[in-house]
């Protein structure tokens, strides 16, 4: 019975069961009943789909309990006892099972509802509903049959809505609906009550297995072995006529979080027409103005819940001829905004505590406050229009496939993805994009389902944009993009700008920024950004980042006067000639470094050496085809010589894996002077900030060593170089040079390795791939998803950090390392340092820094807060 339970018992009650129960408690107003345990239902299953005598046995005893508390009686034809039937799992999932309500109605207890309330629209409406409900969930007859009946009971009498049909209109289509299940089921409605609750209860336990529940369990990974339970409860009608009706209200918005009540309301209708949505409702106020006193009454309840519960709550609530009754109240569903609104908010109300504020944020929900927007003055020119399919905008070069996505991403361009519409096999070029502009397909189309997914901007169905895909162009009727030209795309207004526009950073709420600011407070992991430019750099910090963790070096060969200079050092024949190539590079490297120092300045800023492949700064070997083509047509002999010298360089380099090739340290060891002209642009940067007053402390961090004597020699270079620039400087600075650990050879040598570093950062994005031996794209790309549907990996080990394995490996990373340099500084960067769980297991294992993208590092904060918090309170 609901008096027998209480909120904490929802594991067995349901969520439904367990609040109706404490709102009985609370002594709010609650039609009565009993909840059947979700143990009841694990039983029905274990059985073989039926109910055990001895649960029926306890079923009417509860209904017998149910009878003598409300005066009813059930099936009785004086004063019947009419039930909701509903379905309720311990974690909530709305709308995915069935309820079924008004049952104990018949031919005979309809009659009462007739003579009683005088009011026989009321009955018949009800009744009709009933048989609705119990033919479509309990006898598996399909509802169309019955909607069609009530459309055309409605067209031929003229009216528009349900609640115009009249008594006779109602009871005709109760005859209806009863032939209906007479022909799909061969059998009359069941008349008897008892009949119809046990059926009712049996498909209650069903529905925990009916499609809709099992897709909504696989997504939010809700376990099979919950079941559900089953609340029977005391009807009470919101269809009784113009003083009565049903409702749904927020005690806070939830989409913006103020404190308001906030709601819909339908006169005279019951529950299922609000949740299902076959009318419209009102806004709560027509309750206020039609029924001043029970809208009172009910927002006494509404802030009653609230501050029982501690957090706004979502309640369903049915007046019955001005009489109110509570149905439901469960935590509020609200956006990310709200969340946070709502978290600060009631800790300065003193309602919560701000540990408890931080702890209800999920860190990954703070996404879609993070995205750029386009800045508003900015003049641009739009060269076309789509669907705007996923927010927030993205600007990059032009790419027509997924491999060249990937490619390009790689060496650090932001990429913009175009293709006619995506497949599947598109999706490891989508992880690489900044963003996907389509020309075929809608907002439910593969790429703007897979780009809301994975949180990037997208614009689909741009089809006055037409892809030559063997020119490798992009044309309208005025203008054509050639690959690698940049656009940018507005995933929120669906424009198509042509090049770079100025975006905005997000603006935060004054709640978020007290929100960060707690966070503060109770993080001991230190939180860096991962950045590659001095812009991102002056976000990083101003999204509270503590220094740079990660600054990626490729990007600086990429543009186009750096291009050709990389090109020249690719093909020279000698040491000499390539070093000349590369001395060129050097001042316009160092320009990059003094703008992320600036942007740092008094933090560290941590500085990789170049990481992938040389070759891949080499032309696309397409579009260098393309040109040999045109060389060759044009009778550029010179041209032809430099390109065809190009292509052949590429073959020879063409390598077969390129996450295994000839990359990271190998390059720093096999061709010295690449790293050493990088030293030097570090090292005169902070010098020349030194000498302005600019206090810098840059780090050297050298990418892909698994063996301790590589570090070695990467680090005789660098501190050679070093010297060679103090000695002209007539200066120095302290610049340390750590190991970049993410394979595992150099987790387990990692004594061994800090003989040579510094300092040492875990990349956890490269260590898992190398792991598992999984190529990541090819991984999300093809198997990972049938891995992760038939739960052979409990998880994406890209997104939450393998603990067992990659964990493991990190762990005996720093016991290694610190057995050798007791104090060194050990770190993480990856995807995983914004994900609460991975930061949690970070936290234990005793690391002193965690590195993010920009965008990410306020996730961070919150999710290193959060393990903290766990940390203090674990009992000891
Ligand atoms: P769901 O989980 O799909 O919301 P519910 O069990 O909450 O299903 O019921 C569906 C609708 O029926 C809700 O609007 C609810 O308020 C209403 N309802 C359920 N039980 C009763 C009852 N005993 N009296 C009146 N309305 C009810
Ligand atoms: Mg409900
Ligand atoms: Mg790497």
């Amino acid at each position: 019975m609901f008096n027998e339970g209480n909120a904490s018992m929802n594991g067995l009650l349901g969520r439904k069961g367990a609040n109706l129960a404490e709102m009985v408690n609370l002594k709010l107003p609650v039609p009565q009943g009993f909840t059947i345990t979700t143990n009841a239902c694990r039983r029905f299953y274990e059985e073989g789909k039926i109910i055990h005598p001895a649960i029926e046995q306890e079923i009417l005893e509860a209904l017998a309990a149910l009878e003598h508390l409300t005066g009813k009686r059930f099936g009785h034809r004086e004063n019947p006892l009419l039930v909701s039937v509903r379905s309720g799992s311990s974690i909530s999932m709305p709308g995915m099972m069935d309820t079924i309500l008004n049952l104990g109605l018949n031919d005979e207890t309809v009659a009462f509802l007739v003579q009683n309330e005088a009011n026989a629209r009321f009955a018949y409406d009800s009744y009709r509903r009933f048989i609705q409900m119990f033919g479509s969930i309990v006898l598996d007859v399909d509802g169309n049959l019955f909607e069609e009946e009530l459309e055309r009971m409605k067209l031929n009498s003229g009216v528009e809505l349900d609640s115009e049909l009249n008594a006779n209109h109602l009871l005709t289509l109760i005859t209806t609906y009863k032939e209906i299940i007479v022909r799909e089921t061969g059998e009359p409605f069941p008349q008897n009550p008892h009949t119809q609750l046990m059926m009712a209860i049996g498909a209650v336990f069903g529905s925990w297995y009916n499609q809709r529940a099992m897709i909504y369990r696989r997504i939010q990974k809700i376990p099979e072995h919950l079941g559900t339970a089953v609340t029977v409860q005391e009807m009470v009608f919101g269809n009784l006529g113009s003083t009565s009706g049903t409702g749904i209200a927020f005690t806070r918005h939830p989409s913006t979080g103020n404190n308001e009540l906030f709601g819909e309301f339908i006169l005279n209708a019951q529950g299922e027409d609000i949740v299902a949505g076959i009318r419209t409702p009102h806004p709560l106020s027509i309750l206020k103005e039609s029924m001043p006193d029970t809208f009172e009454q009910f927002r006494k309840a509404a802030h009653t819940l609230e501050q029982h519960y501690h957090d706004v709550q979502d309640i369903e609530f049915t007046v019955e001829d001005t009489r109110l009754y509570l149905l439901q109240t469960r935590a509020a569903k609200r956006t990310a905004a709200a969340t946070i609104k709502i978290a600060v908010d009631m800790a300065n109300e003193g309602l919560i505590t701000r540990e408890q504020a931080i702890m209800r944020i999920d860190p990954a929900s703070l996404m879609p406050l993070m995205q750029y927007k386009i800045d508003p003055h900015a003049d641009v020119h739009v060269i076309g229009y789509g669907m705007n399919a996923s927010s927030g905008a993205a600007t990059g070069i032009i790419v027509f496939d997924a491999e060249e996505a990937e490619r390009q991403h790689r060496t650090g361009h932001s990429v913009i993805l175009v293709r006619q519409e995506t497949t599947p096999e598109d999706i490891h070029g989508m992880v690489a994009s900044a963003g996907v502009l389509t020309t075929r397909g809608g907002v439910t189309s593969h790429a703007a389902v897979v780009a809301r997914d994975l949180g990037i901007p997208s614009v689909v169905g741009c089809e006055s944009f037409k892809v030559n895909l063997a020119e490798r162009q992009l044309h309208t009727d005025s203008i054509v993009l050639q690959e690698g030209d940049v656009v940018t795309i507005c995933g929120s207004t669906g424009r198509i700008i042509h090049g770079e526009v100025p975006l905005v950073p997000p603006t935060f709420t004054e709640e978020f920024c007290t929100l960060l600011a707690w966070a503060n407070e109770y993080k001991t992991l230190a939180v860096y950004g991962s950045v590659n430019t001095p812009q991102e750099a002056r976000f990083a910090r101003k999204m509270g980042a503590e220094g740079v963790g990660l600054c990626r070096t490729e990007l600086m060969f990429m543009d186009p006067v750096r291009l050709p200079i990389v090109a020249r050092m690719m093909l020279a024949h000698s040491k000499r000639e390539r070093r000349k190539a590369l001395h060129k590079l050097i001042p316009l490297q160092k320009q990059d470094f003094l703008g992320i120092f600036r942007a740092m300045a008094g933090c560290e800023v941590t500085i990789r050496l170049i990481d992938p492949p040389l070759h891949e700064f080499l032309p696309n070997p397409a579009t260098l085809a393309l040109e040999i083509e045109r060389a060759r047509v044009a009778g550029d002999e010179d041209l032809l010589e430099e390109k065809e010298a190009l292509q052949k360089r590429i073959d020879i380099l063409h390598e077969l894996n390129p996450s295994f090739g000839h990359r990271g340290c190998r390059i720093g060891i096999t061709y010295p002077e690449v790293y050493e002209i990088q030293t030097r642009a570090i090292a005169e940067a902070a010098l020349e900030l030194k000498a302005e007053g600019i206090t810098v402390y840059p780090r050297i961090i050298v990418p892909l060593v698994s063996h301790s004597r590589e570090m070695k020699v990467v680090r005789e270079n660098v501190v050679e170089t070093l010297e060679q620039v103090f000695s002209v400087y007539l200066d120095r600075i302290d610049i340390l040079v750590g190991a970049f650990v993410e394979l595992p050879r150099a987790c387990i040598t990692a004594d061994k390795m800090v003989e040579y570093a510094d300092f040492l950062t875990f990349g956890t994005n490269d260590l898992t791939q190398s792991t598992y031996g999984f190529s990541r794209d090819d991984a999300e790309g093809r198997y990972l998803a049938y891995y992760l549907d038939n739960n052979i990996l409990p998880e994406n080990p890209f997104s939450v950090l393998d603990v067992d394995g990659v964990g493991e490996l990190i762990k005996i990373g720093i016991e290694r390392g610190r057995k050798t340099k007791p104090d060194i500084k050990i770190g993480v960067c990856g995807e995983h340092t914004s994900e609460k769980q991975s930061v949690r297991f970070l936290q234990e294992i005793g690391l002193d820094f965690i590195s993010c993208l920009p965008h990410r590092v306020p996730s961070a904060r919150i999710a290193a807060a959060q393990a903290a918090i766990l940390k203090t309170r674990k009992p000891k």
